[in-house]
């Protein structure tokens, strides 16, 4: 009696063998189909020869599962038609258990498809093929809904420039696209559900995004995200201190390098210490001094800003007190406060605390030179699945009330629509299933685990 080690109850283990790698299993099946699978009629069969078959599964014990099977034809007495004995546990396009295809489902998108190719024992194409066609399932079915906060970012991935578009609030991602040509992030967002219901759009400053959002997204109001503006100011400072630094020895150069993050800190984060390491480097160049606080100045107008006017009569007493000897190196910044002034300040229109901004840059920072460095052999296929599905998705949001009536069918240039006035108050419920997209911060810590 050979114990039934693979816990499938449609099979009887007939043999048993353990190798140091693989354990090798022969089964047949407990009992014969009971109906004819082309006629439904009742056990009337005849044994019409069979063929072997060899299936893997999960392993077991740190060892490779084959699973092989003489699996029976029958010929059914009423239709005369024969059939292969049904195996619903098997994926028989796969030749794998359906076990082991979900293992696989799960798996590929947190390790490296050589890895899951040696534990295994299968061709990485197969492990490949099983991952494609699971990525095309996810991307019909797993919805993450449209943020009503929408930030627009590049990020340098796998030798390009792509596109990520995140949710402001909750830091998460909504998608990647391939690469950031205005056509292509235009026509992205045109497509996406419920656009007319985004409010703020957050992006950089790279007018391809802000053109895009203008055409795409009628309703949203541009914004600069903070970060990209104010690290404009601690650029300029970093400036001056690669100038200083030609004039020193070399031992104070090696100081200088050490005493860059203090620079770059802001001064209600410097700790005792760090305060007269700066003292000490703004006596000693005066040039450096002015710098700082310029650079704490711009920060704390976007910190403090009350609203509008507010942000901008702070500015231009900035501007105005600035002096010339450091107008060179703030040149940039103020160039772009000049080009993006609108965008800029409509981060002042939406009340201290709640203003958008994208904090999750600084993961998403994170997460790209992590990608780069683990991703190597990826197509961008299988990295944005990895991007976007890898954290699990668990939390189910509750079903959306569509306003943006176009993605129902609506179509406001077809008169023959119904009215979408009349139909809103009744609200049309979109009944698919939303899931909460992946938080840039867990994904970034998943990704650094697979080797
Ligand atoms: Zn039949």
């Amino acid at each position: 009696m050979v114990v039934n080690i693979l816990n499938i109850a449609e099979f009887k283990v007939v043999k048993f063998e353990e190798t140091e790698h693989d354990y090798n299993i022969r089964v047949e099946m407990v009992s014969p189909p009971s109906y004819c699978h082309h006629c439904g009629c009742v056990a009337n069969l005849l044994g019409h020869g069979s063929k072997e078959q060899v299936f893997r599964d999960i392993p077991s014990h740190d060892r490779r599962v084959t699973i092989y099977l003489k699996r029976k034809r029958y010929r059914c007495k009423d239709c005369t038609k024969t059939f292969l004995e049904p195996l619903p546990m098997l994926d028989e396009k796969r030749l794998m258990t359906r076990r082991l295809r979900e293992y696989i489902e799960k798996e590929s998108l947190v390790r490296t498809f050589k890895s899951l190719s040696e534990e295994l024992g299968l061709d990485e194409k197969t492990i490949r093929n099983v991952f494609h066609e699971h990525a095309k399932w996810l991307n019909t079915h797993i919805l993450f809904p449209t943020p009503k906060w929408l930030g627009i970012d590049e990020a340098h991935l796998l030798h390009n420039y792509r596109c990520v578009i995140a949710n402001v609030k909750e830091s998460t991602i909504y998608d990647i696209l391939e690469d950031r040509k205005k056509t292509k992030v235009i026509e992205y967002l045109k497509q996406m559900p419920y656009r007319k219901d985004v409010e703020v759009a957050c992006m950089d400053m790279w007018p391809t995004y802000r053109d895009a959002a203008i055409l795409a997204l009628p309703n949203a109001r541009i914004i600069i995200d903070k970060f990209h503006v104010v690290k404009g100011a601690s650029e300029a400072l970093e400036e001056i201190r690669k100038k200083i630094r030609q004039s020193l020895t070399d031992k104070q150069r090696k100081t200088l390098m050490h005493d860059r993050f203090t620079l770059l800190k802001r001064r209600v984060n410097l700790s005792g210490f760090e305060q007269l390491r700066l003292e000490s480097w703004t006596a000693n160049y005066p040039e450096l001094g002015a710098a700082y606080e310029l650079k704490e100045e711009f920060y704390d107008i976007f910190d403090t800003g009350v609203d509008r006017k507010d942000a901008l009569e702070r500015y231009q007493a900035w501007k105005k007190q600035m002096p010339s000897s450091m107008q060179p190196y703030f040149k940039s910044l103020m160039t772009s406060m000049k080009n993006w002034e609108t965008e800029i300040f409509n981060y002042f229109d939406t009340p201290v605390g709640t203003r958008p901004s994208n904090a999750y840059t600084e993961a998403l920072n994170g997460l790209i030179k992590i990608v780069n460095r683990n991703g190597r052999g990826y197509s961008f296929e299988v990295l944005r699945a990895k991007l976007l599905y890898t954290e699990g998705f668990k939390e189910i949001s509750e079903p959306m009330y569509v306003k943006d009536l176009s993605f129902c069918g609506w179509d406001e240039d077809d008169e023959d629509s119904p009215d979408p006035d009349t139909n809103l108050n009744a609200g049309y419920k979109d009944s698919r299933v939303y899931r909460r997209g992946p938080r840039v911060s867990t994904v970034c810590k998943l990704m650094e685990g697979e080797g």
